[in-house]
């Protein structure tokens, strides 16, 4: 192996975060970004979702996944962004040395600054422990988008779909427009875990029921699949005994959630959030190790792309400025965010006043626990009140924003405040 190549910038992964991180660092100033992704192809998951819908925010058109990822793909061909294709990154240290593999050979770089930008992968039937045979006729939802879509192979013709996660619920849609039976979608909590939109558009809009407190028991069939057991569970998420009911069908979709990719983030030593699973990272998207930012679903999963790509920007900004200035990470005076009632996690955990630089803001990202109606997100520093928003509707689904005047933030910094709490009234 030859010695290894310095670079200043260097984003793993290729999809719309990557993208975005690429564009504002290059953009704010960097002139040595490598951009690493494994597939032959930018564009990361947008490749395979053909539907429409993305963009909406960002750009006020309701665009198809690869519409949307071209957008970018084009920016960064204009900027001074090198790009690695068919590349993997298979190790990254603490003090961002990477190891890569590139056409048979392996390679190391070291850079100034990491973005982590790998994406999330599926949970799939080894995280369900659900009891049978292991026939063929079982995917996750992601795996049978890409078989339709990319492959332009159908899984198989009568469908059951277990979770109503949002690639589940574009899959009964798609499955159904390309001539298969969608008997139902299962889902094991008592409200869907997908968002309104797509419950309305993928499953009433085509008539395929969906049942809540419902989950699958026992998968059927030897060499293909036959069936599954569905049975109701209680409040504490257990089958009801007598309840079960045998539902014929071929093919099984898994659409049970996803799991930021984050193998080199923990090799790496990068501090994980529990509940997100990605990354602990400052106002900044910096994690806890200092040079390594880490953005989109490898951050935590998001709702809309359209948030993935501002989040990854911010990312980008913050990366050229750390280039730039090797601001550390250490201010003495952080802000300790944490979720209060009613709230799953937020991000970022941690605000550095003396990087409350940016003029757009600082958002905190959060989920909520349960659906509610009416009702308000707080956001009180040290007990004090300092944001609030009302929401006609809050879901888990659904990723919630409320963004931080960054002047104010630094005043609150000031007064020697130390924590911010988001809660819901
Ligand atoms: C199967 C699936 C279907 C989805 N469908 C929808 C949908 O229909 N609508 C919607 O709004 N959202 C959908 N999403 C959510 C979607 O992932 C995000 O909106 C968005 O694509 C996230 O962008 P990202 O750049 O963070 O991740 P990704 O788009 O996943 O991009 C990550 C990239 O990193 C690359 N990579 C990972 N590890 C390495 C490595 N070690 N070395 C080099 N490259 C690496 C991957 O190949 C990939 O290209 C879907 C997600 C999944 C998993």
């Amino acid at each position: 192996m030859s010695a290894p190549a310095k670079r200043e910038v260097v984003i793993i992964g290729g999809g719309p975060a990557g993208l975005a991180a690429a564009i504002a660092a290059s953009e704010a100033g960097c002139r040595d970004i490598l951009l690493i992704e494994r597939d032959r192809r930018l564009g990361g998951i947008l490749n395979q979702c053909i539907h429409d819908g993305f963009g909406l925010h960002r750009f006020g058109e309701a665009l198809s996944g690869p519409e949307y990822a071209a957008r970018y793909i084009k920016l960064v061909g204009e900027l001074d962004v090198d790009v690695m294709l068919n590349t993997i990154v298979l190790n990254l240290s603490a003090d961002r040395d990477l190891l890569l593999s590139r056409e048979g050979t392996m390679e190391e770089i070291e850079a100034s600054a990491v973005v982590l930008a790998m994406g999330c992968r599926e949970r799939a039937r080894g995280a369900l422990s659900i009891p049978g045979h292991r026939p063929s006729g079982v995917y996750t939802a992601g795996a049978a988008q890409n078989f339709v879509n990319m492959e332009n192979i159908m899984p198989g013709n009568r469908v059951v779909i277990l979770g109503s996660g949002d690639i589940g619920l574009i899959m009964a849609r798609r499955m159904t427009l390309e001539g298969a039976h969608v008997e139902a979608v299962f889902e094991l909590l008592p409200y869907s875990s997908g968002l309104p939109r797509n419950i309305q558009q993928c499953l009433v809009d085509y008539g395929i029921p969906l049942h809540l407190s419902t989950t699958v028991v026992e998968i059927v069939g030897m060499g293909r699949l036959e069936g599954v057991v569905t049975a109701k569970v209680d409040e504490r998420r257990r089958p009801i005994p007598g309840s079960e009911n045998f539902v014929q069908c071929d093919t099984l979709l898994l659409s049970v959630g996803l799991i930021p990719e984050n193998e080199l983030a923990r090799e790496a030593g990068v501090p994980l959030d529990p509940v997100t699973g990605g990354p602990k990272v400052d106002n900044r998207c910096m994690t806890g190790l200092d040079g390594i930012f880490s953005c989109g679903n490898a951050l935590h999963v998001h709702d809309l792309v359209d948030w993935v790509s501002e989040e990854a920007a911010r990312a980008g900004r913050f990366v050229a400025e750390y280039v730039g200035s090797r601001a550390s990470s250490k201010s003495g005076r952080d802000i300790t965010v944490s979720p209060g009632r009613g709230i799953r996690y937020v991000v970022p955990e941690t605000i550095r006043w003396n990087t409350l630089t940016d003029g757009r803001g600082t958002p905190l990202c959060f989920r909520v626990l349960e659906p509610s109606r009416n009702g308000v997100a707080e956001v009180l520093s040290d007990g004090v009140v300092i944001a609030e928003e009302k929401h006609g509707r809050l879901h888990p689904a659904e990723m919630v924003r409320v963004t931080l005047d960054s002047k104010k933030m630094r005043r609150i910094a000031e007064k020697g405040r130390t924590t911010l709490e988001v809660r819901i009234r």
